[in-house]
């Protein structure tokens, strides 16, 4: 098995931390916790495991930041059980080539995509945990439990996962859509996270792909919703606009642009200090950034919703009073599920059921009817033997306008070089 992970032992951990502030280098070299290398193939665990050989993967880019060992180790997470050894790439098309004897659901040559990791029905659990039985297996009590690991994630040219983490993927999708199925179900949990009313202003901060599948998710399942988009950069300005913004906050617009275009009123101390009376009904916040988080909550009206859909991992310092004295409602959200189905929509997908319907399942839906377009945000494209090339590529994005890269898995087994060697040398050359 050919593979990038991140081995997390504490000597390469410690070691990228201190040297990787001298040269960002340090992340791409031998010592770096990121690793490209051939590791043995893996025996399926149990009855109910399958192999896939996987096909095309994204590159998410909060797992490029988790090469940069950019998490902060006195963040809640770092508190649980893991593996030393973490296998990146949860953006994955592949194929079943090998099930275990008690398999249920796949079959040799199903075409299937990566879709949770651990939960109640990957440990074989009866009954699930309370969060598993409404379908919110990423939340589930269960997962940290002991038991059989996955081997491999999208970055690998192969997984052996239970066969409860895939999701077959439908007919009538383009490869580039099945691997995108993932983002595009983080995209719409997201939007249906709080039910804007009519009239509603929405603010989605970032541009880009988990910012511009909101957008486009938004537009889909409330069509008269005015979507405003502030992207970073000036190159996503159009394509946010491709992608359904009704409106557009430039990268260079700040708070005095918000109250113009809300209708709001700015009011500023000597101090520095800052308060917007009007704002936006909700704001999703995408990018996962201190300075996001401070625009989400100023830009939030009294009352108003935010979304907190970016991955932010840093200890960060806020402004409390901006939430309390205007009792704005923070909402988290992360990966996908079963979601309430709200009804009042325009989209009645036929796939709802019992007012429930799988993200999944509705994702791969809004695709076939050509609502969300993920593909159209592929930038880059990679062989998998070049991931170290690609993640640089993708960390050094701005520069190289990327929104959206993909590796290519299959052209692997035929690479006659496979080794742990290659680093940044053709970091500033990726193939568009
Ligand atoms: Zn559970």
């Amino acid at each position: 098995m050919y593979s990038a992970y991140l081995d997390l032992s504490p000597t390469r951990v410690k070691g990228a931390r201190a040297l990787g502030h001298v040269s960002r280098r340090v992340y791409f070299g031998p010592l770096a916790p990121l690793r490209v290398r051939r590791l043995p193939t893996p025996r399926l665990p149990g009855g109910r495991w399958a192999r896939v050989r996987n096909i095309v993967s994204g590159i998410a880019l909060d797992e490029v930041e988790r090469t940069l060992v950019a998490w902060d180790p006195k963040l809640a997470p770092q508190a649980a059980p893991r593996p030393a050894r973490v296998y990146l790439g949860r953006q994955v098309v592949g194929e079943v080539v090998e099930v275990g004897p008690e398999a249920q659901l796949l079959r040799v040559g199903d075409r299937v995509v990566y879709q949770s990791g651990q939960c109640c029905a990957t440990r074989e659990i009866e009954p699930p945990c309370r969060l598993c039985a409404i379908g919110s297996y990423a939340l589930c009590e269960n997962r940290y439990l002991p038991g059989p690991e996955q081997v491999g994630g999208g970055w690998s040219d192969e997984m052996v996962v239970h066969e409860r983490q895939m999701f077959l993927t439908p007919d009538g999708l383009q490869v580039e859509q099945a691997a995108l199925l993932e983002p595009s179900a983080e995209a719409l949990r997201a939007a249906l996270r709080y039910h804007p009313e009519p009239g509603d202003q929405a603010l989605v901060l970032g541009a880009e792909t988990p910012g511009l599948l909101l957008t486009q998710a938004l537009r889909a399942l409330a069509p008269s919703l005015s979507v405003t988009v502030a992207p970073r950069q000036t190159y996503q300005v159009e394509v946010a606009t491709r992608m359904g913004a009704t409106r557009i906050l430039y990268p260079e617009d700040g708070d005095d642009a918000v109250a113009r275009m809300t209708g709001g009123r700015l009011y500023r101390s000597r101090s520095g200090a800052q308060l917007l009376m009007g704002g936006f009904d909700v704001v999703y916040e995408t990018l996962g950034t201190e300075e996001s988080l401070r625009q989400a909550l100023l830009w939030a009206r009294e009352g108003g919703t935010v979304v907190l859909a970016g991955r932010l991992q840093r200890w960060t310092q806020l402004d409390p009073t901006l939430i309390w004295s205007r009792e704005v409602s923070l909402l988290g959200v992360v990966a996908h599920g079963v979601e309430r189905w709200p009804g009042g929509m325009e989209l009645a997908p036929a796939i709802v059921s019992g007012g429930r319907v799988s993200t999944f399942t509705l994702a791969a839906q809004m695709m076939r009817d050509n609502l969300l377009t993920p593909e159209r945000l592929v930038t880059h494209r990679f062989p998998l033997r070049e991931a170290r090339v690609a993640i640089g590529a993708m960390r050094d994005r701005v520069e190289h306008k990327a929104i959206q890269a993909l590796l290519d898995i299959q052209d692997v087994a035929s690479s006659a070089l496979l080794s742990d060697a290659g680093g940044p040398a053709a970091l500033n050359s990726p193939r568009a």
